[in-house]
């Protein structure tokens, strides 16, 4: 076969890859948004089935041995161009699966699938006891999944590796040390205040004013939807179609959940079309996907310049609740410091608390220093040293998130090295864009929008993570930015 005809044969096993990994993903949505309770059991035998194909279709040894025949024909190529980039990036993917055997992978996800129904129910009954022996066979599983891989300096940066590429534990541990060190005097000095009672507005007018804000950012019916879920995120069918969901609820949380899901979906809405149907066309890794999400939810969405503009609209569609309440209060209301239990409801600050916390026990659990059966009196501990606050319950404790009981660990930290991140990126974009507070006060967003796709979007997976950030911000992963920004919003 002529180097062509290797290549074509390698991107078109890619391109089937991808639709399933695509089918696998709206089965996944419809099973959030749309499917009755009862097509539950039915759906996790199809999704195990479509996820299964896809893994066998990328470990097949024939695509081993194309990825090897073009070695000399990328060492000849310059790194950037679309060729290397996909060579390059399809056989790391490839050394990294291929390393686990078939069997350890199958038992993972079955693991995973019994965990998150474990969770479920040990959830609503309040009882860790009822998930404990799920998440003892997950940290098993995991034991036996990191010895697949060369010792790393520590197990947890095997962990690590799958969500954030690249980056290593003691790089975390850097960036979050500097975060307690200067960040939680300022969680001390807020004390744990009486929450105000949240503000209830008729779901009708949520849904209408949701739609309109993320019209104004970009979304549009051709290639973008927007539905309500139990647990908010998003999803890619393709890059022109594009998944929102939220949750109508009390308070203004239905709108920065819309607008944070607007951020993952812009990002993958503007990777370069050219790399749609190959492992290259999607977000380059967590952290970076969430430094999108937290750009346009927390630095876009809970600024001055864009309440400036929203803020009289909001009066209007809910003038009962709103008309008596002026601009001031309703950003100081949007933008308030307050220790929280619930991680996904957490303000700017705690957020990254509940975050360390969850990171600290991740790496003491896969060490051996702490036993799942203690995990709840360690969590209500660490959340007590870190925001004054006990969980009255295991519900509002320990089992409150759903990675551990799907096998995932290692996914937590990068939440917080988004936020970290977002300031780096959305700061370059500010020095190169000085009119974007004046352009955000009249409802214009698109300056923004096309920096960010000519800086970071386009590039999909090209590059490593740390190369995408470095193309972005112009820098490494470095937290002064967003303390900078953080102490300048909340302190005194
Ligand atoms: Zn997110």
């Amino acid at each position: 076969m002529s180097v062509n005809g290797t290549f074509e044969a390698l991107r078109g096993r890619l391109a089937e890859i991808t639709d399933l990994q695509r089918t696998g993903g709206l089965l996944f949505w419809d099973q959030r948004t749309k499917m009755p309770p009862a097509g539950a059991e039915a759906r996790a035998e199809t999704l195990a089935t479509i996820g299964r194909i896809a893994h066998e279709k990328f470990v097949d040894a024939e695509l081993g041995r194309l990825l090897d025949e073009l070695r000399p024909y990328e060492e000849d190529l310059e790194p950037e161009t679309f060729e290397a980039s996909l060579i390059r990036v399809a056989r790391r993917d490839y050394e990294k699966a291929t390393r686990v055997p078939p069997e350890l992978t199958a038992d993972i996800r079955r693991a995973g699938a019994m965990g998150l129904k474990a969770w479920q129910k040990a959830r609503a009954e309040k009882d860790f006891s009822q998930l404990r022996p799920a998440l003892e066979r997950n940290l098993e599983l995991k034991h036996r999944y990191v010895e697949c891989f060369p010792p790393g300096e520590e197990t947890y940066d095997t962990l690590l590796d799958d969500y954030e590429q690249g980056m290593k534990t003691a790089e975390v541990r850097a960036v979050f040390d500097q975060l307690k060190r200067e960040l939680l005097p300022l969680v001390r000095e807020a004390g744990v205040p009486d929450p105000a009672p949240p503000i209830e507005l008729p779901r009708a007018g949520q849904e209408r004013f949701a739609r309109a804000v993320l019209e104004q950012l970009g979304f549009d019916d051709e290639s973008w939807r927007l539905d309500e879920t139990a647990h908010p995120f998003m999803s890619t069918a393709g890059h022109m179609d594009i998944r929102l969901t939220t949750r109508w609820e009390s308070g203004m949380n239905w709108l920065f959940g819309a607008v944070h899901e607007f951020g993952h979906g812009v990002y993958e809405h503007d990777i370069d079309p050219s790399l749609a149907r190959t492992p290259l066309g999607t977000g380059v890794s967590l952290g970076l996907h969430e430094s999108q999400s937290r750009t346009w939810e927390n630095l876009v969405g809970r600024s001055r310049a864009f309440w400036r503009f929203f803020y009289p609209k909001l009066q209007k569609a809910f003038p009962e609740e709103f008309a008596a309440l002026g601009e001031d209060d309703f950003y100081a209301s949007v933008n308030r410091l307050e220790p929280s239990l619930i991680r996904v409801d957490a303000d700017e600050v705690t957020y990254n608390f509940h975050i360390i916390a969850r990171f600290e026990l991740e790496q003491e659990l896969i060490d051996g220093r702490l036993e799942v059966a203690d995990m709840p009196a360690a969590f209500n501990e660490r959340l007590e040293e870190y925001l004054g606050i006990t969980p009255p319950n295991d519900a509002l404790g320990v089992l409150q998130d759903m990675h551990w009981a799907a096998g995932s660990m290692g996914y937590f930290p990068t939440y917080s090295l988004g936020n970290v991140m977002s300031v780096q990126i959305f700061e370059r974009a500010q020095a190169e864009l000085p009119e974007l507070d004046a352009q955000f006060e009249q409802g214009e967003f698109s300056q923004l929008r096309a920096w960010f796709r000519d800086n970071l979007y386009v590039h999909g997976r090209k590059f490593t993570p740390q190369e995408t950030l470095e193309k972005a911000s112009g820098a490494r992963l470095d937290a002064g930015p967003y303390v900078r920004y953080l102490k300048s919003k909340y302190a005194g």
